[in-house]
Order: C-alpha cells, then structure tokens, then sequence
C-alpha cells in the first residue's frame, strides 16, 4: 500500500490516527466526516495514496463507488434521508483539501439549503461516534 506520510488519510489507513470507521475491504476504507456537513456525512477513500480522480486507477475507482454504494445504503435505511448526494473535489479551485482521492456520501433533507462548498464546522464527537456504531452494524448486517 502506497502512502504519503504527510497525507492525514494515510494516517488514517495505517492506524496511526483515529477515525470513526464505518467499512473496510481490500481496497476502501469508509469513515465518519468529523467537519460533517450534514448528519451522517461519510467518506469513502483508496486505501492506497492517490490524490484525485485522475490519478486514480479505474479499478480503484470501482471500488470506492462500490463502498459508497454500501454505506449510502445503510445511510438510507438508519437515516431515511429525503436524498443522498455523493461529491468529489479535484484540485484546490474544486476546494480539495485533503488531497488523498475520496468520496463524500451526504445524507439530504428537502429544504437544508445545503452548500456544495460547506467550509469547515467541527462537529460533536460523541454524536458521530455513536452514529458511526449504527451505520456500521448496517453494514455488517447487509
Ligand atoms: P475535501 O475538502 O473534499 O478534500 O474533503 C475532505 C474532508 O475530509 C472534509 O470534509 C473534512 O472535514 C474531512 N476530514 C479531514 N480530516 C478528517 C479526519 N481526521 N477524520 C474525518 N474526516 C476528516
Ligand atoms: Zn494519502
């Protein structure tokens, strides 16, 4: 597995920082956003260090679309949002910030007015935390 040891999702992959983990396989890692935009706002990320879409192999792209698939699944069924949006950033003008290929899954509500650029607004740990324990029993039990 390919890692750059400045990136904070590879740090995340290889245990050396926390996260609220929701799945994993070979290739994918799911977790709970910890800025969320939104209640159950999740990530789906390339265990391997890719930084955007280009870069990114298409197998491991497959992947990761497959990983959101699941969690915007268990998302719907815990949740049962109105909607769910999935949004990808590519470079800084796209607001990337985290340059490590990824995927964010965010439930929608009709009327939440929510903004594609969210920006950066810490949320409660304890609240994500015990969402990330139902999401990931949805999971494991699909
Ligand atoms: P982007 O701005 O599209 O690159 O998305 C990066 C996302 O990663 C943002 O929504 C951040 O809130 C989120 N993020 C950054 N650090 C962490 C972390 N340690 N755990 C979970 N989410 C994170
Ligand atoms: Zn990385």
């Amino acid at each position: 597995m390919s890692q750059d040891p400045d990136c904070i999702f590879c740090k995340i992959v290889a245990g050396e920082l926390p996260c609220f983990e929701i799945y994993q396989d070979d290739e994918t890692l799911a977790f709970m956003d910890i800025n969320p935009a939104n209640t159950g706002h999740a990530l789906a990320i390339t265990k391997h260090h890719w930084q955007d879409l280009h870069a990114t192999p298409d197998a491991q792209l497959s992947a990761t679309i497959a990983t959101a698939k699941r969690v915007a699944g268990a998302l719907q069924a815990e949740l049962g949002p109105d909607g769910i949006n999935l949004a990808q950033a590519n470079g800084k003008g796209a607001a990337q910030s985290v340059m490590h290929f990824h995927m964010h899954i965010l439930p929608r509500r009709e009327g939440d007015e929510l903004k594609l650029n969210w920006g950066i607004n810490p949320g409660d740990m304890d609240v994500i935390g015990a969402l990330a324990k139902r999401i990931a029993a949805r999971i494991a039990e699909s």
